[in-house]
């Protein structure tokens, strides 16, 4: 196989060996084309003359039911099989026994490869072991593209077939590049082994640290007690110790495979198998081999963990089941255009983050990663959803097009970025971003923002591997204030906890961790971690102007022990001499339903006030904000939800207390639209959304929003919904949304 021969050559003579090898009458190699047909490529002991002639659909006889299903046939009475069909050019109606195995890759059918014997006979399982090997070699040729241009002009091989999925638009932005798979799957080039027993040894060694890996996994604090996720994880255990899987991969180590090829070659057998069961639980049984195959491959090439790809394209757009916060951040911004996610929801924190750098993200694409291959051509579209991977030309086209029109937009948000918010009927909005971290700070001016309305500081905790160090907090805070000059910045303290985990910070395990131990739950319970913060802000912010705001509050007492906290910073600071902030300003989110109903005596404490609209929609209709299943399943535009808003920005009208609302909500033109009707006249949102909202804004006549909407809101017979009404109103008054 390694002879220097051309793709056509050699593969007559891949058939021709293993003909003369086992004995068979005769050897053929199909490949799946993109039309669903396989193709006959070689043979050896059929008509030549049928070569790149002969055909077969998926599903139509013993070939074709072998691609479909991905399983190997071993029939000694061919012709009594269900599916056996005749191909009259073949000539091979005087053969009986029949072995055929598909060639896989990943999962994925590409061929299929078959022997055939005049005699009776049943093929070995050795036999069955060596043709699947081969087999395996092909789907190396067919990935590689070295089949390719051996058919008719124009036939397409399935691999190289364009797939366009349709996902949830997460983060906008259309992205042209070429695929990164992130955590790539290993390539193994080290097919054949020259030693059985020293290479089972090398996998009873990886197995055995693969084990501890697991034991360590299972030993890790944050993820102990009962639940779901234990059992899954006590899954892993269970697969690592597997009898039956570590005989199939010592099996395919005596048949001649390295300890890797026989991982990839045994997980590739089962994916296939699996992929074409439904029920989900199996399914994803499916997914955690399959982690366990990569770390196992991962722990026999001496690799670590997941790496990323130094040496890969400029122009990369990541493919991944689903990617932390850190992860993403790990990656060379200047090279990455996209983010596609088999999962990912609107306010997952990689999506957020994602936001924060202007990268495009589809979410919700359910097979992105084993369609695709590294280096495929990709196209993101983070404003439809789309993604389209190995587009054809005239794909491409559009898209090019798509993006000269969306610089054009872009062009008139810059032009309008110097212009006042200010909406046609007067009225002023202050439009602010949302930020987290240094790589924010540029789209202040970017974007034209009026100030920083949500620092969330838990992202410099969320990517560090250790606890940030006073120091290094004051550091990033000083920076923010530097970049910010005389715009404000609203600073809120640690939000952790719930989805927001601190691997280095042990959390007891919780069943229901949205509504556990998080934010200023735990800093009032762990006062040096706020107090550390503090001192960090209250040095940071020495003779200029401090705004810090408190997440998660749920009732008054807490706003006072967080005062006290302050007061205790702020009389350490002062006995050392240090620099006080010129003006301290003290402010809550309302992110918890109680405060609604208190919303007078919380105005007389503070300074000023933030809707989180993420988690107060979260609470006020009991749904999970990270579940896909339900996460758009009710509308923050109804008008329960819009009454609760309004009530907070009358009681902040009654105290003269400033509100702004910091959730997605106000980063949407529509909803940002519904916002204003509402009165709120402070909105805080990602940075590039600003563009966007301000068109909206300077288009709109808010006062008469503001009657249509109230109508709306007051009415006990509607005949259409509150988005109706405003997607209606917007085309109405030619206002852009
Ligand atoms: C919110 O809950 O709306 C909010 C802005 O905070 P976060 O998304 O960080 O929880
Ligand atoms: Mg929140």
């Amino acid at each position: 196989m390694a002879e220097p021969l051309q793709p056509q050559a050699r593969l007559d003579e891949i058939v021709r060996q293993i003909a003369a090898n086992m004995v068979a009458e005769v050897c053929s190699l199909y490949v799946l084309r993109s039309d669903g047909v396989l193709e006959l490529y070689a043979t050896e002991g059929l008509n030549p003359g049928a070569v790149h002639l002969a055909q077969l659909r998926l599903g139509e006889g013993l070939v074709g039911t072998i691609a479909a299903t991905a399983r190997p046939l071993n029939l000694p009475e061919a012709q009594k099989h269900p599916a056996f069909t005749y191909l009259p050019e073949t000539g091979e109606e005087m053969f009986n026994s029949f072995l055929g195995v598909p060639i896989l890759r990943a999962g994925r059918t590409l061929g299929v490869l078959d022997v055939q014997n005049k005699a009776k006979r049943v093929y070995r399982d050795e036999e069955l072991e060596a043709l699947e090997t081969v087999a395996m070699v092909v789907a190396e040729m067919i990935a590689a593209g070295s089949l390719e241009g051996l058919s008719r002009p124009g036939v397409q091989l399935d691999l190289t077939r364009p797939v366009s999925f349709r996902g949830t638009a997460l983060s906008e932005g259309i992205g042209l590049g070429h695929v990164i798979l992130h955590e790539p799957r290993v390539v193994v080039t080290n097919l054949f082994n020259e030693d059985v027993d020293s290479e089972i040894e090398r996998l009873e060694r990886s197995l055995g640290y693969l084990r501890i890996s697991i034991e360590d996994m299972l030993a890790r604090r944050d993820i102990a007690g009962e639940g779901e996720h234990r059992a899954v994880l006590e899954a892993y255990r269970m697969f690592a110790h597997d009898r039956g899987w570590v005989r199939r991969l010592e099996e395919a180590i005596r048949n001649g495979l390295t300890a890797e090829a026989a991982v990839e070659k045994v997980q590739s057998d089962m994916r296939a198998r699996m992929m074409h069961m439904t029920d989900p639980y199996i399914r994803e049984r499916l997914h955690d081999f399959d982690d366990l195959a990569h770390r196992l491959l991962r722990q026999l090439m001496g690799r670590g963990e997941g790496g990323v790809m130094e040496d890969g394209p400029q122009d990369g757009i990541i493919v991944a089941r689903s990617m932390g916060a850190a992860e993403l951040l790990d990656y060379r911004r200047d090279r990455i255009r996209g983010l596609v996610l088999e999962e990912g929801a609107p306010t997952s924190h990689v999506v957020i983050v994602a936001r924060a750098l202007g990268v495009p993200v589809v979410g919700q694409v359910k097979g992105a990663v084993s369609m695709s291959e590294n280096r495929d051509e990709v196209i993101i579209d983070g404003d439809d959803g789309g993604v389209h991977l190995r587009p054809p030309a005239d794909v491409q086209t559009v898209f090019a097009e798509k993006v000269r029109f969306r610089a054009k937009r872009q062009e008139q948000y810059r032009l309008l970025r110097d212009a006042p918010a200010v909406t046609q009927d007067g009225v002023a909005v202050d439009l602010l971003m949302n930020a987290g971290l240094m790589v924010d700070l540029p789209q202040l001016d970017a974007a034209g923002a009026a100030g920083i309305g949500l620092f969330r500081t838990e992202l410099q905790f969320m990517i560090a591997s250790a606890m940030p160090k006073v120091s290094e907090q004051e550091h990033l805070y000083s920076a923010v204030l530097d970049a910010a000059g005389t715009k404000p910045v609203t600073f809120r303290t640690l939000d952790v906890g719930g989805d927001k985990l601190l691997p280095y910070l042990h959390q007891s395990p919780e069943e229901n961790p949205a509504l556990g131990y998080r934010a200023i739950r735990i800093a009032l319970d762990r006062p040096a971690l706020m107090r550390t913060q503090l001192r960090a802000l209250l040095k940071a912010a020495g003779g200029r102007e401090l705004k810090i705001m408190f997440p998660m509050v749920t009732e008054l007492s807490e706003i006072h022990r967080a005062r006290e906290l302050i007061a205790r910073e702020l009389r350490h600071l002062t006995k050392f001499g240090h620099i006080m902030p010129r003006r301290l300003k003290l402010g809550v989110m309302i992110e918890v339903p109680s405060l609604l109903f208190q919303l007078d005596e919380l105005m007389e404490l503070v300074d000023f006030v933030s809707v989180g609209s993420n988690d107060l929609f979260q609470f006020f209709s009991a749904v999970d904000r990270g579940n896909t299943q339900i996460a758009t399943r009710f509308d923050d535009l109804s008008p329960p939800f819009l009454r609760a808003l309004k009530s907070i920005v009358q009681a902040g009208e009654r105290h003269s207390v400033p509100v702004t609302l910091c959730g997605e909500m106000a980063g949407k033109p529509l909803t940002a639209m519904a916002l204003l009707g509402l009165g709120f006249r402070s909105i805080s949102m990602t940075p590039s959304a600003i563009g966007p909202v301000k068109a909206m804004l300077v288009a709109l006549d808010a006062g008469k929003l503001a009657q249509a909407m109230d109508q709306h809101i007051a009415s006990r017979h509607r005949s259409q919904t509150m988005r109706e009404l405003l997607q209606g109103f917007a085309e109405a008054h030619a206002i852009p949304y």
